[in-house]
């Protein structure tokens, strides 16, 4: 081990930071230079029973302890994360690669997160039911679950976990979060803003490592719920090994289409494409991976795209936080770049822009904003999840045609539609199958709307009342009053 690189204390259990019972330690590294970060700590089993053991012993108090009070903690979590916002957007950008400005957007979006579901809190509302005996009543309450898993992945390592986070605490349940190892140090960032804001020990509780950890979490006998998000492969992993029966929410990957109808304004479907496509290096579930833009349009979108995804900038976001984009974040994923940019030649496409590192920048994991023309369905960027900069292109001739060519797969995040004719826009947001569609847009979320999957994109809901909902039981209570 280098002596020069730190091993801060990386589980938070019942209140108290450490990295006790360490069952292994891996070197983080900048993504941008190789460099090393830090040395983290691996929780094993034991660990991971012991911050569940935690949070069990810190559940009954904190279902108690009111939606009101449960709020105020929420407000003041808000304010520390927003007072703390450059440290833990330097913390995002070192590990995760994202420029650091975009990294502070993150930040402050967890900050509103916190905010929202301050707000919810008191407004978990139950409902009374009439029964045909006189004398009786049904009252269905909510109540929090229990005790939460929350498995987050690297490419938006504060958002994720904050979603997740104020879902959970506005509920009333206690969490253990496990970040991906790709991340720990942003989770670490985040969760000291919880101590901070003096949420009761155990409420709060934080485990390191990779899938195994993941593992040994998700089949604790004493998690009643699963929150993961993550890819489609180990979302259905976790589906078959959790053990017992557990309430469960899994936001997965997706393989996301753009329509350009013959109505589009093309100027704004290329900034659209351009945003979503490429922004955070394509590592977005519900980035841009495949665009269908009518023949009319198609010549006058696809040289618009090119000039445009030439000019992006690419930087170490550290050193240039205005860039337009970093590195990737790891080397898996250049792999899997590398492999769909590899098939799309193979099959005939035609590459327009990138298709390899940019010019000079060998170090890090960066990689040229690609996109491919002629574009068929059998090839890997047109029906696989390829997250990263790479966008597969194709021309179509009508709206049924289109419309079959994007709901094919097994996959249902989000779509996109730019158009202006009506007839065009609701013919295709009713007929194309995914949890969101953004039409004339390409920022398909909000924070107090659901956001979700279909299909193998997953189940349940993050964001908006729904991402608190599901942190709760429903419990019927059946009186015999006898007035
Ligand atoms: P991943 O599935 O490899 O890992 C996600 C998390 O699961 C990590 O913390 C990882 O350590 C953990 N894990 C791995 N194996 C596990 C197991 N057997 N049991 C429990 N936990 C385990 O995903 P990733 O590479 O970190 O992230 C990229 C994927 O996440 C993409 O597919 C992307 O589409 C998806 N994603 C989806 C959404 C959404 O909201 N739908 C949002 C962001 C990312």
């Amino acid at each position: 081990m280098s002596a020069s690189v730190s091993q801060p204390p990386v589980f938070l259990i019942d209140g108290a930071w450490s990295s006790d019972g360490a069952a292994d330690w891996f070197t983080l590294s900048n993504p941008a230079n190789g460099q090393p970060i830090a040395r983290i700590a691996v929780a094993d089993a034991a660990v991971v029973d012991r911050a569940v053991q935690a949070a069990r012993r810190a559940f009954p108090a904190w279902r108690d302890f009111g939606p009101y009070k449960r709020a105020d903690l929420l407000r003041e979590l808000a304010l520390i994360v927003d007072e703390r916002r450059d440290g833990i957007a330097r913390a995002v950008t070192r590990e995760q690669g994202k420029p650091l400005d975009e990294a502070r957007g993150e930040v402050s979006k967890v900050a509103r997160t916190f905010e929202y579901y301050a707000a919810e809190a008191v407004r978990v509302f139950g409902q009374t039911i009439p029964n045909e005996d006189p004398g009786f009543l049904s009252l269905v309450e909510k109540e929090p679950i229990g005790v939460a898993a929350a498995i987050a992945p690297w490419n938006y390592p504060v958002e994720l976990i904050g979603w997740k986070l104020g879902g959970a605490l506005a509920a009333g349940c206690t969490l253990v979060v496990k970040p991906s190892e790709y991340s720990p140090l942003s989770a670490v960032a985040l969760l000291d803003c919880v101590l901070a804001a003096g949420f009761p020990p155990g409420v709060v509780n934080l485990v390191q490592g990779a899938g195994k950890t993941g593992a040994a979490l998700v089949s604790h006998p004493g998690i009643d719920k699963i929150a993961f998000t993550g890819s489609a492969s180990v979302g259905e992993t976790i589906f078959r090994t959790m053990g017992g029966i557990k309430s469960v929410s899994l936001e997965l990957g997706g393989n996301c289409p753009m329509v350009v109808a013959s109505s589009a304004d093309v100027d704004a479907a290329v900034k659209g494409a351009l945003r979503r496509g490429f922004r955070n290096m394509g590592q977005i579930c519900i980035a841009v991976n495949r665009i269908y833009v009518h023949r009319s349009l198609h010549q006058r979108f696809v040289q618009q795209l090119v000039h445009a995804a030439e000019r992006l900038t690419i930087a170490d976001g550290l050193e240039r936080p205005s860039a337009d984009l970093g590195p990737m974040t790891n080397a898996d994923g250049i792999a899997k770049v590398e492999r769909h940019v590899a098939d799309a030649l193979d099959r005939g496409a035609a590459l327009l822009c990138g298709g390899g590192p940019p010019a000079g920048m060998q170090q890090g994991h960066f990689y040229a904003p690609t996109v491919f023309d002629n574009c068929t369905p059998d090839m890997l960027v047109m029906s696989e999840e390829t997250f990263g900069p790479v966008l597969g292109v194709c021309a179509f001739d009508s709206i049924d045609e289109v419309i079959g060519l994007a709901n094919a797969g097994p996959y249902g995040l989000a779509a996109y539609v730019y158009a202006r004719d009506v007839a065009e826009i609701f013919g295709l947001t009713r007929a194309l199958c995914f949890g969101s569609i953004a039409v004339n847009t390409v920022d398909a979320g909000i924070m107090n709307a659901p956001y979700g999957g279909r299909k193998q994109s997953g189940i349940g809901y993050e964001h908006g009342r729904e991402g608190m909902e599901g942190y709760l039981a429903i419990k019927h209570v059946r009186l015999k009053h006898g007035a």
